[in-house]
């Protein structure tokens, strides 16, 4: 009906509407399936075509198969003999900060802990202060430089996370460049309000003042101005215990926001039962569980119906930071002895200047084989499919098929599943393409 609507006012308009590209010299196009979800076993398996056409229309992918079945199309593109990949989508990051925490990497090689560091002022503090002192603009300005290089590496789906402000006023500073960054790029941005990261100076001896500021304060503001699509709690020893952080999440359920948890990174924090309890949509870092919490994760993609167990995609997604592992020299999140136990498992960068300053989820990848064990399959699902359902944003991106959005890469070489992770810290991907359009940063 709209489109009659528009073509009747110009046939220019009509022929841009209904415009039609055909992609082809595809030799392998990896990530096409219907799915939303793959647990344990299914981690293994990546549907492909190979000598395959992929059909977009309005930035939506209308049809894709072998190119022997490929329809009758104007406007063609041959790509020339590469390999296509949905684009990835990294599932938690801290891209918007006010400057890079160099000084402190180097503290920590020369042996300094992070307790050491926070107590000589550095950590999330330092970064809450730079952040406070920084314009706007400038923070604005940085993140898209930032993203645009993560674009370039492939990253078409991205959440960004406040969590450097600690004051009312700073998180909403925050949480509005993350707003600008979403009118600014094509790709889909999904921002969440991290107000409990830390407790910020002066709140250290009244801890729940600051929780009855978050929720009295913070939250509905947040809420009443939609600057956010989630919240997220830093669910750990000597940041918020699991009551502050349930108390936080309930208010904010409450207001309608759903919730991501940061959990179990320095111990067993209670993150991973808070997180299934409340129904959180992932709880993430998870280097500290046991089969206990894996049990729970897993039941939460059950449901028992009419006395049959079914999996269901409301699930709380566990997703592993091996960055941050790299970093920090903390263990590495068991992720295959998850997958083993049956679980479904998503990756992220946790891209932030002072744990995880990894913005590749290819470096991610490669982390991920080469320290947790996944195999480059299990890798590639983990950074796209179950990652993009960690946002719940399933229904358009993370694997390629007809409604989904139009988000994919061209990969510079064949074979390229296995040589994202066997080629550390080289990029692979050659072309990006994001709701149909190639992404060329000017
Ligand atoms: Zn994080």
């Amino acid at each position: 009906m709209e489109r009659d609507l528009y073509g009747a006012y110009s046939n220019l308009g009509l022929y841009l509407r209904t415009m039609q590209t055909l992609y082809h010299g595809i030799t392998t196009l990896y990530g096409a399936d219907f799915s939303t979800l793959k647990m344990g076993q299914q981690m293994k398996e990546v549907a492909c075509y190979h000598d395959a056409y992929l059909l977009v229309e309005d930035g939506v992918i209308v049809a894709l198969g072998g190119y022997s079945e490929a329809p009758e199309v104007a406007h063609r593109v041959d790509l020339g003999g590469v390999e296509v990949m949905p684009g990835f989508v990294d599932s938690h990051t801290h891209t918007v900060f006010a400057a890079s925490r160099e000084e402190e990497f180097v503290m920590r090689i020369k042996g300094a802990t992070y307790e050491e560091i926070a107590e000589a002022g550095g950590g999330i503090l330092n970064s809450a202060r730079k952040l406070n002192e920084a314009s706007e603009d400038s923070l604005f300005e940085e993140a898209l430089e930032r993203l645009k290089l993560m674009i370039l590496q492939g990253t078409t789906t991205v959440e960004i996370k406040s969590g450097y402000g600690l004051t009312l006023t700073s998180e909403l500073k925050m949480l509005r460049v993350i707003k600008r960054l979403k009118e600014a790029l094509p790709i889909q941005i999904r921002s969440t309000f991290l107000g409990a990261h830390a407790f910020p100076e002066g709140f250290r001896e009244r801890k729940s003042e600051y929780v009855e500021l978050i929720i009295d304060q913070m939250l509905p503001q947040i809420v009443e101005l939609q600057l956010a699509d989630h919240i997220d709690v830093f669910c750990e020893k000597g940041f918020f215990t699991s009551e502050q952080a349930q108390r936080i999440l309930e208010a904010a359920r409450g207001l309608g926001l759903p919730s991501k948890i940061h959990g179990n990174q320095l111990g067993q924090s209670g993150g991973v039962e808070l997180a299934v309890a409340q129904g959180s949509w992932s709880v993430d870092h998870l280097e500290y569980t046991d089969e206990k919490q894996w049990e729970l994760l897993l039941g939460s993609f059950f449901k028992t119906i009419a006395g049959q167990r079914i999996p269901v995609a409301s699930g709380t997604m566990p997703v592993a930071l091996p960055g941050v592992s790299y970093n920090l020299g903390l263990p590495f999140t068991r992720g295959r002895e998850m997958i083993d136990f049956g679980l479904p498992l998503a990756l992220a960068t946790d891209f932030n200047p002072g744990s995880s300053p990894v913005n590749s989820l290819q470096v991610v990848v490669s982390l991920a084989c080469t320290q947790m064990k996944l195999t480059p399959e299990e890798a590639f699902n983990a950074i796209t499919v179950n990652a993009a359902l960690a946002l719940r944003l399933h229904e358009t991106c993370g694997t390629l098929c007809p409604g989904k959005r139009a988000d994919f890469l061209v990969m510079k070489s064949q074979n390229s599943l296995a040589k994202i992770p066997y080629y550390l810290g080289q990029n692979q991907v050659s072309r990006v393409f994001v709701a149909g359009e190639e992404f060329l940063p000017e």
